[in-house]
């Protein structure tokens, strides 16, 4: 069994897919094990580290070209995974709503491709749940942007020159994104609230000391999926919503937004008006931004200032923390290619029927074969 590592394609991509830990355990599964060079760099990860963990260092397509399995980042582009070998087990961050047609690019190149963001929330993908891994990553890291373009200081300072007020901190969607901003909110000592249409974020919000705030009518009561997710609410109660949050965004100094929707563009939840509302020096912080944003004024990768508030829409938030986010998520890809392999015979073993192999199977033999991702002319 071969697993290769190579560099990401997308040259903005910090993070990588295997640490030198992850490498070890990979090889204590029966693995033969490249990396390719440099793939580590942006994440801080020599080669040598790599190697000295029991890899090989490979150059350039060589790394893949027979490997049995590639762990990646993102979703490999069709030439890199025409390079691949036929049948190649491909897992990663794959994008695939609104992507069909790469989709369709890797049915054809012929690899099997596996999106890790498709994994059921269930108890035992609980370890291998990127999305957890990343979004509470990129919570924290929210919250350090915010205070980098904020001109104030965060907690409540008493000094000999002067009292020095707290910072409103008003967190937006409390999933595990939202839940870990307010924690870091809270630790840098601003006073937080937050929102969420989900009822169960109530009680999380309020364990972590934020106030919670949100229109608490019958369908916010209905307003999770079995899931454990978020619907898209109706325009009425969008409608009254955006009069509350309008309201208190005003008085806010730093907000900071996570809402989204499974598959759907990012709910718009604050206006160019309501922007434009808070005083200047303010920060909006939105994480939403690759998935259409909720603020509608935030522009992707930039930081665009609009009447004095700064409207902050890095890309790839958990990329800013390169090393935390690679160990965490390549601690994610090992727990998934471990149900992969058969320890006994350590060779690889795809159990088709295992629950999480189904829901996160792309495409195989050929063909995309998740049922979510269906060419529209087979519908
Ligand atoms: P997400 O990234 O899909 O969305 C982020 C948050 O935005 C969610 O809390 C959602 O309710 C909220 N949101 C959507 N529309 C909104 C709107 N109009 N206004 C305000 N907020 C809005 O969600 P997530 O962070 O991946 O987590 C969703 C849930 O799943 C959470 O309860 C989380 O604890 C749970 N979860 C369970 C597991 C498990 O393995 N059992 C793992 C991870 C997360």
């Amino acid at each position: 069994m071969k697993v290769a590592i190579p560099a990401e394609a997308e040259k903005t991509e910090t993070r990588v897919a295997a640490t030198p830990e992850t490498v070890k355990k990979i090889s204590a599964l029966g693995a033969e094990i490249v990396v390719e060079a440099g793939a580590g760099a942006a994440a801080g990860i020599p080669d040598a580290e790599y190697q000295a963990a029991g890899a090989k260092i490979g150059r350039g397509g060589e790394t893949t070209a027979d490997a049995d399995v590639v762990l990646k980042v993102r979703r490999p582009t069709a030439s890199e995974a025409e390079s691949y070998k036929k049948g190649a087990l491909v897992i990663g961050i794959m994008d695939p709503f609104g992507n069909e047609a790469a989709l369709a690019e890797l049915a054809k190149a012929g690899v099997v491709a596996f999106a890790m963001e498709l994994l059921p929330r269930i108890t035992r993908a609980q370890v291998m749940d990127v999305l957890s891994s990343q979004a509470n990553l990129a919570g924290y890291r929210a919250v350090i942007d915010a205070a980098y373009e904020y001109g104030r200081a965060l907690p409540m300072m008493m000094t000999a020159a002067g009292t020095v007020p707290g910072a409103k901190v008003f967190v937006m969607g409390a999933g595990v994104a939202g839940l870990q901003a307010i924690a870091t909110a809270r630790r840098l000592g601003a006073i937080v609230t937050a929102t969420d249409v989900r009822p169960a974020a109530k009680e999380q919000v309020e364990s972590l000391g934020a106030k919670f705030i949100a229109v608490e009518n019958e369908e916010f009561r209905q307003a999770e999926t079995a899931a454990g997710y978020a619907k898209e609410m109706s325009k009425d109660y969008q409608a009254k919503q955006a009069a509350l949050v309008a309201e208190h965004i005003k008085k806010q100094d730093i907000v900071i937004t996570t809402a989204l929707i499974p598959g759907r563009p990012a709910p718009r939840l604050i206006s160019a008006e309501m922007a434009r509302s808070m005083r200047p020096g303010s920060v909006i912080v939105d994480l939403a931004v690759e998935r259409g944003g909720n603020c509608e004024l935030a522009k992707p990768g930039e930081v665009v200032t609009a009447d004095g508030v700064k409207i902050v829409g890095h890309l790839n938030v958990p990329g800013r923390l390169p090393a935390t986010s690679s160990s965490l998520y390549a601690k994610n890809l090992y727990a998934f290619l471990e149900i992969l392999v058969d320890k006994s015979n350590k060779s690889l073993a795809v159990k088709w029927d295992d629950e999480i192999v189904k829901a996160t199977a792309l495409t195989r033999d050929g063909a995309v074969v998740h049922p979510s991702f269906q060419p529209r002319t087979a519908a």
